[in-house]
Order: structure tokens, then sequence, then C-alpha cells
């Protein structure tokens, strides 16, 4: 009965040139049924099949930090926040893959965290731990503000409030990853504006489409290279309001 999900060394290999161990297999195994047993109580993704899942949420996850598995990354324990994660994604995957980093899961929603607790527990993850909260009052909170190496972010907002909702947690030279789907440049005008005010540069945006349905992904690489001003983020609902 149990929906076997797809090897793809191959693939891993010749897109983010790294393939998982046996044990990251059997982890992504395991994820992947708890992700099917827990959308049945919980509404927390419409990609069940096991391609699909693969693609989306496996390997889409991890082609967002492959800056991180194809070089000798610095610091050599990076602290990553995965800002909105849901159903873990793109945390869980990116835990299990770099087993020397600590990272730290946020959603507004207690009943995802729950969730997400229980698939730490089950796989053994001891690198993640889970922050109930909106990322509006964490980014003020003195033990998250400029804490972070490294901040994720998919599906949560515009580029402008992603930005608004990542920099703020990072240290100076840290990275804020966010994950997109199509992109303009209009965007991107947007996002560099937002940018400016928050003290970060946008040093890269990557285009790639994914392996299986050939569907087109972008990740924007925004670097804190200034202090963000304290008035950054604004209150709750702000940000997503009335973004910058
Ligand atoms: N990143 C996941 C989930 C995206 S859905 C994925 O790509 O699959 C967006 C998630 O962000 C939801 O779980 C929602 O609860 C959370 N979220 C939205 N706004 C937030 C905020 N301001 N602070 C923290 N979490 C937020």
């Amino acid at each position: 009965m149990t929906n076997l999900l797809p090897e793809m060394a191959e693939i891993w290999q010749q897109t983010l040139n790294w393939q998982p161990t046996v044990q990251q297999q059997a982890q992504f195994q395991r994820l992947y049924e708890l992700i099917l047993e827990g959308n049945r109580q919980l509404n927390l993704t419409r990609i069940t099949d096991s391609q699909e899942f693969w693609e989306k949420h496996l390997w889409d996850s991890l082609r967002g930090i492959a800056p991180l598995l194809s070089t000798n990354f610095s610091p050599t324990s990076p602290a990553l926040i995965d800002i909105g994660t849901g159903a873990g994604f793109p945390g869980i995957p990116v835990t299990i893959t770099v087993p020397n980093c600590t990272i730290t899961l946020l959603d507004s929603t207690r009943k995802k965290i729950t969730f997400i607790d229980n698939i730490l527990t089950e796989l053994a993850l001891t690198n993640a731990k889970t922050l109930i909260g909106r990322a509006e009052e964490i980014g003020q909170h003195p033990q998250h503000r400029q804490a972070y190496d490294i901040a994720l972010i998919r599906a949560v907002g515009a580029a402008s409030v992603c930005a608004e909702y990542t920099l703020p947690l990072l240290k100076q030279g840290g990275l804020a990853i966010i994950y997109r789907g199509n992109w303009t440049k209009e965007e991107t005008t947007d996002l560099q504006n937002a940018v400016n005010q928050l003290g970060g540069v946008i040093e890269l945006i990557e285009k790639f489409t994914t392996p299986l349905s050939d569907s087109t992904r972008h990740c924007l690489y925004v670097r804190k290279v200034a202090n963000t001003a304290l008035n950054f983020p604004r209150a709750v609902g702000v940000p997503s309001q009335k973004p910058l």
C-alpha cells in the first residue's frame, strides 16, 4: 500500500551535483508518508502524487539551497530559518540534507507546527526546532533579530513582503533565499526598492525549470549588507497590506 518515492539519483546528480544517502532517502520516504497521512486531517498540500511530491516539494526545496550543497559553505554550522514553513517546505528537506545546519521552522499556524513537531520526532531530526509566530513579531524579537545566516521563504507573499520578513532576521552578510514561480522585470524593480530600504542588495536572480514537468521557477538571493532600520518589519499585517 505504501506510496514509494522515486530515487532519481541521476537527476539529483545532474542538477545539484549531489545525491541522497540511503538514510536521507529513507527520511524523504517517511516524510512523504507522514504528509500523506497528515493530509487526511489537515489541509497540508494538494501535491500527493509521488513524482510530483519529489519534484515540487523535495527537488524544489533543495534547488534553492544549491549554493550550500555544491560549495564548502561557510560558516560551517549555519543558522537557518524557514519563514511560513507550512507543512515543512523548504525547511524539512533542507534539515535532512544539511545535517550541520541548525534550522528554525516558523509558522503562524499552531496546527501546522504541531504536525511538524511530530515529523521531527519521527525522522529523528535533532538539528531543527519549531516556532509558532508571525514573521512581523519574530523579526522584532531580540532572540531572533539578526540571528540567522540564511532565511528561506517559499509561497508566503509578494517578494517585497518576503524581503521585509527575512532581512531583519539576518545577520549582516546573511542571505535571504526567496523561492518564486514566475518572475518579471517589474517585480525586480519593486523588490529592488524594498531591499534598498531594508539594508539588502539583490545578489542573484536565477531562472530554471523543474526536471520532470519543465515548470518555470526563480530563486532570488538577497544579501544583507547593512543593518535593517528598527521600524522593520512593520506591525502584523502591514507588510502584506502596504508592501514596500
Ligand atoms: N512554505 C510552504 C507553505 C506555504 S503556505 C510551502 O512552500 O509549501 C504559507 C504559510 O505561511 C502558511 O502555512 C501560513 O500559515 C504561513 N504564514 C503566512 N504569513 C505568515 C507570517 N506573517 N508569519 C509566519 N507565517 C506566516
